[in-house]
């Protein structure tokens, strides 16, 4: 046992080859709980000896995962997926302690990494390849899929059970094996699953887990048995993880970071509007890569937007995500709401009118790193609160004439994660669908992220790579293909092989 259930050891161990195990010596950073302060473990940070050490078993257990039939591999994951289900409560309060989002959002966040499992469950379909006989005369061909072999995943602090989750079931039931680095943040929950996975029956060295910063990172980037990394988090990181992984000759996705526009059309349905970007800016104290942070709204209908959506943050509840009836919880660390109090300066410095301050909910509590739903007005896309990620609970409100200039000034962010209408027109939809630049299109949705079956599909600077996490993508970026073109010969035939067999 492990994780929460270690809390009397507080160190954190890694899981190699089946085991909880120290690492070699190293420092070691306290997790916190941001809601309370409360130092929950303390996590090493692990070097290149321990990365070596999980990807030695990570490679010595792939010939035999890899020659278990997809079918039995397939039946881990069943297990898993009831496994799960069956500890959603106790995952759910491991994320609200790690990370702070409110309860009923970490039992989604399990939810949607269930989904995941499920769909990863269907590999024998997922993985099948294409054939063709009598391409030429005798002659049939047929493309196959393969596991690559190791691969390695480096995970945010934002959904620390989920992210790790668009990785590694696919990856697994495809016949990889896994290391993965969770978050230094919020490394906990991701331990529970490893306990799960081999309740579950997964064999010792298929999944290994290595807690850590750059250096386990660099480790498996510069590996030569990582034959390909996955990687969820900000802008540069991802950048950096892109360029490094392939220099060292590895297949590569890099979901970054993200400034999500939301367009208010003068036919929306507004107090709907209003909830749905409430709910989305500040969900999660705003720490989704998924979260609108800017809306864009068409200056006729904007003063209405700007009083409900005032209402509307008015009435969350800000505290302790355990507690019932919380709404809005801390962000993840002190240095982090510095850094967000550094760019609510910013934005006032710039001009933008702060009509709604957050640090003021926050000077209710004595503990824990909050701040309150915090709205600008009369921003710009040159404003620093715009350009930037903030990743906080602070929204910025840009008054356009229509849509046009709504879509104009979407176009000038450099990220493209996620982008939302709200309108009831389909022909203003359909054109948002075509035009707006981001990969993940919201109609009348607040969080617009796709589930499990389907990509999830940044693009300008929020994605570095080519295949996507999840869907088909997850299964093409997991597996390698190799086709055949076979011809066979009747005993004696000395003609052109089993054509004549072929076409009785
Ligand atoms: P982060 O980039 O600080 O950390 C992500 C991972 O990279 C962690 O495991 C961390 O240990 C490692 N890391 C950090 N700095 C590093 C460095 N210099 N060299 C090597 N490794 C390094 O991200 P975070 O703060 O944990 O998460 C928030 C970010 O993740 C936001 O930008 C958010 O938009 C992004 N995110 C994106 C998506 C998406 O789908 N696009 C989803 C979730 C989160």
């Amino acid at each position: 046992m492990t994780g929460l259930n270690r809390r009397k050891i507080e160190r954190l161990q890694n899981y190699i080859a089946g085991q909880w195990v120290d690492p070699a010596p190293t420092r070691y950073e306290e997790v916190y709980n941001p809601a309370t302060e409360e130092v929950l473990a303390k996590v090493p940070f692990s070097g290149r000896a321990d990365v070596d050490a999980a990807v030695q078993a990570a490679a010595e257990a792939f010939p035999a995962w890899s020659a278990t039939p997809v079918v039995e591999r397939a039946r881990i994951m069943f297990r898993f997926q009831h496994l799960l289900f069956g500890h959603q409560d106790e995952l759910a309060r491991s994320i609200t302690t790690e990370n702070g989002k409110n309860i009923n959002e970490a039992s989604a966040e399990v939810l949607r990494g269930i989904e995941m499992v499920e769909f990863a469950a269907g590999m024998p379909t997922l993985m099948m390849g294409d054939a063709l006989p009598n391409i030429a005369r005798g002659i049939d061909g047929e493309t196959i899929r393969l596991p690559l072999g190791v691969v390695g995943g480096i995970v945010p602090f934002n959904f620390p059970l989920m992210v790790p989750m668009w990785m590694y079931p696919v990856a697994l039931t495809a016949g990889n094996t896994f290391v993965l680095k969770p978050s230094e943040r919020a490394p906990l929950s991701s331990m529970r699953a490893m306990d799960l996975l081999r309740e579950a029956g997964l064999p010792a060295g298929v999944i290994n887990l290595v807690h850590g910063a750059h250096e386990v990172v660099n480790g498996l980037l510069e590996h030569p048995q990582v034959k390909a990394i996955s990687f969820v988090g900000s802008e540069p990181v991802a950048e950096y993880i892109y360029k490094t992984a392939a220099a060292n000759g590895k297949r590569v996705q890099a979901l970054a970071g993200a400034k999500n526009h939301h367009l208010v059309l003068a036919d929306a349905d507004l107090r709907r509007a209003a909830k749905t970007i409430v709910s989305s800016a500040f969900g999660s104290a705003g720490e989704r890569c998924m979260a609108a942070s800017a809306v864009v709204v068409v200056a006729e209908v904007a003063d209405r937007l700007m009083s409900l959506l005032l209402e509307e943050a008015a009435a969350l509840k800000m505290g302790q995500g355990l507690e019932k009836g919380v709404d809005l919880g801390p962000v993840i660390r002190a240095n982090h709401l510095e850094r967000v109090h550094g760019r609510i300066e910013k934005g006032l410095a710039a001009g933008a009118t702060l009509v709604r301050d957050g640090r003021q909910d926050a000077r209710a509590f004595g503990q824990g790193y909050f701040l309150g739903p915090t709205i600008f007005d009369d921003c710009h896309p040159d404003m620093e609160i715009v350009r930037e990620e903030i990743f906080a609970p602070v929204l910025s409100v840009m008054r356009v004439k229509d849509f046009e200039e709504g879509l104009d000034t979407i176009r000038m962010s450099r990220f493209g994660n996620g982008a939302t209408i709200y309108t009831r027109s389909g022909y203003y939809a359909r054109e948002f669908v075509l035009r707006a630049e981001a990969g993940m299109i919201g109609v009348n949705v607040g969080v617009p992220a796709p589930m499990g079956f389907f990509p999830f599909s940044g693009s300008k600077r929020s994605f570095f790579g080519d295949l996507h996490v999840n869907g088909k993508d997850g299964v093409e970026f997991y597996t390698r293909k190799k086709t055949i073109t076979a011809r066979w010969f009747a005993e004696g035939d000395m003609g052109i092989g089993s054509q004549k067999v072929f076409v009785k």
